[in-house]
């Protein structure tokens, strides 16, 4: 997944108080405002479309700028130093005057439950520290926090369940995400996430398909299930469906019109799963299925669970689909023991399975992880140079993949409209930008594109047919 920093903060209406928010929370926080900002993966995303919603239902309103709130909120991102040192800048320059006296300070997800109570000591500006798999206990932790307790923390990781509510205040008005599954069982050598997101919890058939239906009558087309390991979902109920049977069940909810699924471990990656796609066109054209890295050596020194033999049988099977599917994934560089070689076949995947994106990093050894007593032997110099040079075959595949498409005629669903250029944004099943010249109202509906020129990151083309409303039948 990629690392972009998101921020949930544009201004909405308060919600009247919601089932399960009592009177009394809401008069206290009626009035007062949030600023929320999020770093890292779709989950935290999701997570703070959540925790905005529980926030909003107990009558706190959200603004854009941290200045203008009362409470302040970071959601965390743990995966790489990179984005756990974000959270640590925005609350130093706390410490140069702001935020105001009477301001509450929060700090939540993955560095939250990593550095616990610390952040207490290290940043007196923090009443709450509230990792995810605690995010259940919110309404008592705010509770706490508005009877002028500031010493707040939920860093339990032993929970049974999933952050379930129906207050999440969802950022985009077409395209939901719908957690399946939280916290991971695996242990890669290199990743924090099982240390800060808990055991894996899977929620049950009923309730996603619950959930997916009141999405629908809301009026959303496009559901995005998520997952720390999506495809590890198993159904805790006795109906014992398997992930591709769950696929094909949302897939068949009237008026759902795309469905995408992220993040999928190679281990759990079954024939199954292709075989729903091919059956469900509501089932979109794209995988996200991370390699991690090229050599077996280095995978089992990761600790992953394949080899690049097995991972590569995975893709031959998706690419047997009926369908052409496309393919993205993760890349590590420089990881503890690459040498040049190992390097090389790094290349040679990549070369060999041409992804249609990747999201690439250098190695950057995290707390608690095995990965930590290993010795670092890839120089900071050298796994930029490789990291370059990695990402500059995949711009050229990328670029490659694109332009095959000129001519042709695609499905978007338009998720925006920039004024300045007249440009509509859309998205294909294959997860690919589209950009052609619209106009605001077709946002939201599915439009035919006729792709004119391509970039290694986007398309460009102009529209075909008439848009069509969102909620129409595949
Ligand atoms: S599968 Fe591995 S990389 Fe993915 S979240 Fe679990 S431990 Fe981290």
């Amino acid at each position: 997944m990629g690392n972009d920093l998101i921020q949930i903060a544009s201004a909405q209406p308060c919600h009247a108080v919601a089932p399960g928010v009592s009177a009394a929370s809401a008069d206290v926080a009626r009035g007062r405002t949030f600023y929320l900002e999020t770093f890292g993966c779709q989950m935290n995303v999701h997570d703070s479309e959540k925790v905005a919603g529980v926030l909003m239902a107990r009558g706190y309103r959200p603004v854009d700028s941290h200045q203008d709130a009362d409470i302040i909120l970071y959601n965390t991102c743990s995966i790489r130093e990179k984005a756990a040192q974000k959270v640590f800048s925005r609350l130093g320059a706390f410490r140069q005057g702001r935020p105001g006296a009477g301001k509450i300070v929060g700090v939540l997800g993955c560095v939250a439950q990593q550095e616990g109570e610390v952040f207490f000591e290290r940043a007196p500006q923090v009443s709450l520290v509230c990792g995810s798999a605690s995010y259940p206990r919110l309404p008592d932790l705010l509770d706490q926090l508005e009877s002028g307790n500031r010493r707040v923390k939920g860093l339990e990781l032993d929970t049974e369940g999933c952050f379930e509510t129906e207050l999440t205040r969802r950022d985009n008005r077409y395209r939901a995400y719908l957690t399946i599954i939280e916290g991971c069982d695996q242990r890669c050598a290199f990743c924090v996430v099982p240390m800060t997101r808990g055991p894996e919890r899977s929620r049950s058939s009923a309730k996603i398909l619950e959930e997916c239906r009141r999405l629908v009558d809301e009026g959303y087309t496009e559901i995005q299930l998520l997952g720390q390991i999506v495809n590890a979902w198993r159904d805790p109920s006795p109906a014992g469906w398997s992930f591709a049977d769950l696929l094909a069940r949302v897939a068949e909810v009237p008026g759902v019109r795309r469905v995408r699924f992220t993040t999928s471990h190679p281990r759990y990656f079954t024939p199954e799963i292709v075989q729903a796609i091919d059956s469900h066109p509501t089932l979109c054209d794209q995988i996200h299925l991370p390699v991690q890295a090229g050599s077996t050596t280095v995978l089992e020194r990761m600790r992953r669970g394949y080899s690049r033999e097995e991972y590569l049988e995975k893709i031959h099977c998706i690419r047997k689909a009926q369908r052409a599917i496309s393919l993205s994934t993760d890349i590590i560089v420089g990881f503890c023991g690459e040498s040049e070689k190992d390097f090389e076949q790094t290349l040679s995947l990549l070369a060999d399975v041409e992804y249609d994106q990747i999201f690439s990093f250098k190695f950057s050894p995290r707390p608690d992880t095995a990965a930590l007593g290993f010795f670092d032997s890839v120089s900071d110099e050298e796994k930029g140079r490789r990291l370059t040079v990695v990402q500059e075959l995949q711009r050229q595949i990328q670029l490659r993949r694109n332009q095959a498409l000129v001519g042709r005629n695609l499905e978007v669903l338009v998720e925006g409209y920039q004024p300045r250029l007249g440009q509509a944004v859309g998205r294909t099943t294959h997860n690919r930008v589209l950009n052609f010249p619209g106009v605001p109202a077709e946002v939201g509906c599915y439009v035919q594109v006729r792709v004119t020129s391509a970039g290694p990151n986007s398309l460009v083309g102009e529209r075909v047919t008439r848009a069509q409303g969102g909620a129409a039948s595949a």
